[in-house]
């Protein structure tokens, strides 16, 4: 089998993964000995946006740093590293040749959004701290006010940026870039911390910047964004922290699709055993859902601060996933903890009492050992359960870094281990915030699918907060739309079908989504193309198949 699955299914066609044997020769770049190793680079193109997607470690940011000329790019040559003009010759005759002239003679400016938002607060020196000084100080085009109206930005502006959340860190980063007089606009993962909407508009804004003559560059895992976004793909695949091949520019469609196959039909190549796809009745005679049982939960009202958040009573049944969708702040977070028990409703009413499990939306690891020894102190019974270890644990590739301390441990890994956690505690309820934060597109689909078993073959219920649409949308049995005010005054639906939700919440971002016909993957409609238009008139903004 692909070590996914427990019985024979559509994903175990093993098939043996040939590698190109010229690789040697198109070593880009290492950092050291024994290093991880790129092949190859990504080639931008004037006046398209480039996506470049592939799993972590794998070189994205790597291939980023060198085009951006932060890195000069040592051709494997780490103990002797080239100089520009060696490096130029080895590009010649490709269009990366005159890419790197131009750079260096200063002919193109480049500018990044770097992956790690967090950072950005401590390496910004000086008094000037504001989000309005600093975004002003970069103008050098006449759209910050577009930029920032579009960004969100506008109630932000005379914060610090010290006292930014992620996704205001993360818009305030991307506007940064936007508003700046440059030739190369690169973005890595410009969607991490926002919600739909707030991606879409991220990526329009981006898409913006497009220009006959100048170059954008996007790294995302949000498949539906990078999707939307770009206007073709290179993949990247390999051994991550081993090495990574970048593969030869493909259309959008193609390029994605290569990546969810794991192989390139031009080049007769297989880089993963297992395809990934997104067909909802994916197994569903695997596990017959058993709903049973049913259980309800009142209508509950909670002010925090200044926010005021309403919720309508609902019900649901074993084996179901109620995914929640709604932008930032309209209470999703809270709404888990009143379930959870964690926060008490305004009104008398209590939350029936259910043994709940929860995987929280932030992460911070205080545990002083190994993630071993963390899973035998929270979750013996279940780590040494053979079903459990073939279900979460082994899918979710821990072997990797099992022994290694846990506050070293990436976001990634870091996630893994959370959805482990949580999953791992006997309950009637998972309520999982957020899990595709800090996963790479590959593992979105790989904890999906975890996920989805676990709660089908466990006969229980889960409530899950997602952004990643396509995740959210396969993950989904119905869905609890949030409406309202962001952090002002808000509103919880009760639970409804994926696709009136959908539609609703779709409608809300007026966005319409079609399927691939071949792996089954939403995509977003370009806006005002002709499906748009139908499908808007239709009022279908959404579809199940
Ligand atoms: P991605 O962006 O695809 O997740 P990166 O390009 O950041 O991957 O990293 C690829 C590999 O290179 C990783 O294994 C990473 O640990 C390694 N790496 C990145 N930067 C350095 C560095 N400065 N020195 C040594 N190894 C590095
Ligand atoms: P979501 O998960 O949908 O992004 P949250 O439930 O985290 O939203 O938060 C909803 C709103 O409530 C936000 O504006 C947040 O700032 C506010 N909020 C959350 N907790 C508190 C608190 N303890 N005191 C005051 N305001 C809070
Ligand atoms: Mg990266
Ligand atoms: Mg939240």
């Amino acid at each position: 089998g692909c070590g996914i699955c427990p019985k024979k299914c559509p994903f175990s066609a093993i098939t043996i993964i040939n590698l190109p044997t010229n690789l040697e020769s198109q070593v880009t770049h290492r950092y050291s000995a024994n290093s991880f190793k790129l092949h190859r680079l990504p080639m931008p193109r004037p006046g398209n946006v480039l996506g470049l997607v592939g799993t972590n470690g794998i070189g994205k940011s790597t291939a980023i740093k060198i085009l951006s000329g932060k890195l000069k790019p040592n051709l494997g040559r780490y103990d002797d590293p080239p100089d520009w003009e060696d490096v130029i010759k080895y590009f010649r005759g490709s269009e990366l040749q005159n890419y790197f002239t131009k750079l260096l003679e200063d002919d193109l400016k480049a500018v990044v959004k770097p992956q790690y938002v967090d950072q950005i607060p401590k390496a910004v020196r000086g008094p000037e701290r504001s989000v309005k000084s600093l975004i002003s100080s970069r103008a050098g085009m006449d759209n910050l006010t577009e930029v920032c109206d579009v960004l969100e930005l506008n109630h932000l502006m005379d914060r610090d940026i010290r006292a930014l959340s992620g996704g205001e860190l993360q818009r305030f980063a991307i506007g940064t870039v936007c508003v700046q007089k440059a030739d190369v606009y690169m973005f890595d993962e410009p969607s991490s911390y926002l919600d739909v909407k707030q991606r879409l508009s991220a990526a329009r804004i981006i898409r913006s910047l497009l220009r006959s003559d100048d170059y954008v560059i996007v790294v995302e895992h949000d498949l539906s964004v990078l999707d939307y976004l770009s206007d073709y793909i290179c993949v990247l695949y390999g051994q991550p922290a081993i090495y990574g091949v970048v593969t030869l520019p493909h259309s959008v469609r193609e390029g994605i699709n290569i990546f969810l196959d794991g192989h390139i039909p031009t080049e007769n190549l297989r880089f993963r055993e297992e395809q990934l796809t997104f067909r909802i009745a994916e197994g569903t005679d695997d596990f017959m859902a058993d709903k049973s049982r049913a259980f309800t939960y009142p209508s509950m009202e909670k002010k925090l601060g200044n926010f005021r958040l309403r919720i309508e009573s609902g019900s649901f049944t074993d084996s179901e996933i109620i995914v929640m969708m709604g932008e930032n702040g309209t209470g999703k977070t809270t709404f888990c903890r009143l379930l959870a028990g964690a926060l008490k409703p305004d009104s008398t009413k209590n939350v029936p009492d259910m043994k709940i499990s929860m995987k929280p939306q932030t992460i911070t690891p205080k545990f002083e050992g190994t993630v071993r020894q963390l899973f035998f102190k929270k979750i013996r019974s279940a780590f040494l359960s053979p079903q459990f270890q073939t279900d979460v644990v082994k899918p979710l590739k821990l072997e990797d870094f099992i022994d290694q301390e846990v506050k070293n441990l990436s976001g990634g890994e870091l996630q893994r281990v959370a959805i482990v956690l949580s999953l791992g505690l006997p309950a009637d309820i998972y309520l999982i915030d957020e899990p595709s934060a800090y996963l790479d597109s590959e593992q979105r689909i790989i904890a999906s699918r975890v996920i989805k078993r676990f709660i089908m073959h466990a006969k229980k219920t889960a409530f899950i907060v997602e952004h990643d649409f396509i995740m959210a949308t396969y993950l989904a049995d119905r869905v609890i739309v949030f409406d309202g005010n962001p952090g002002i005054d808000a509103h919880a639906n009760q639970p409804e079908s994926l696709l009136t939700g959908c539609n609703s919440f779709l409608k809300n971002l007026d966005v319409t989504f079609r399927r691939d016909p071949t792996n089954f993957r939403p995509r977003i409609n370009k806006l005002n193309s002709q499906l748009d238009q139908e499908q808007k008139l239709g009022g279908n903004y959404f579809f199940l198949d």
